[in-house]
């Protein structure tokens, strides 16, 4: 779930793990191949007929020199193609102009983060579900609920008692200022 709800922060290693794990819960049969002579290609995934050859690349835009995924990345899968395998690459970054009309021109997908999330909608909407919640309180910057560590507080006022008081949203459990401090 953190990778999915953190994409700048996943590493280089996790990202194929975390795109398998996808295709996975789709139903396809997957391999994660060796990084270092990958030959353009990070993961196979395979379901009946349809053989799946995955690139990924896991560049960050909070980087402050993070660059595109350029033409030699889809020139280079497209070449290690075998017969009847479709050629994706996936990435958190962006892709060039030039990799766009050569992967056009070569028929390999380009899925960007849009498409990535999309991915997760399909292949777990539990997990989407829970990402979508959790972006949702991350700018409220909620504490931890001490009772069941899952939930986050709701800091509420009761005007009747005048004071502020803690509800988690998770376990429900309701706790005051001064038992927290
Ligand atoms: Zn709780």
């Amino acid at each position: 779930m953190q990778k999915f709800l953190h994409l700048d922060e996943i590493s280089a290693g996790d990202f194929p793990k975390a795109i398998a794990k996808l295709y996975d819960w789709l139903g396809y049969t997957t391999t994660i191949r060796d990084g270092f002579n990958d030959n353009y290609i990070d993961i196979i995934a395979t379901k009946g007929q349809k053989n799946l050859a995955i690139q990924t690349k896991a560049y960050s835009l909070n980087f402050d020199k993070a660059h595109a995924v350029d033409k030699s990345v889809v020139n280079g899968l497209h070449s290690n193609l075998k017969d009847g395998q479709q050629g994706i690459i996936v990435t958190t970054g962006v892709f060039t102009s030039p990799a766009m009309e050569d992967a056009k021109r070569q028929s390999i997908k380009l899925y960007d983060r849009t498409a990535i999330y999309q991915l997760v909608v399909a292949a777990n909407p539990n997990l989407a579900a829970e990402v979508l919640y959790r972006k949702s309180l991350d700018e409220l910057n909620l504490s931890r609920c001490p009772k069941c560590h899952a939930g986050y507080l709701a800091k509420l006022y009761s005007s009747k008692k005048d004071k502020y008081y803690y509800q988690c949203l998770n376990c429900h459990e309701i706790s005051y200022e001064n038992q927290l401090d």
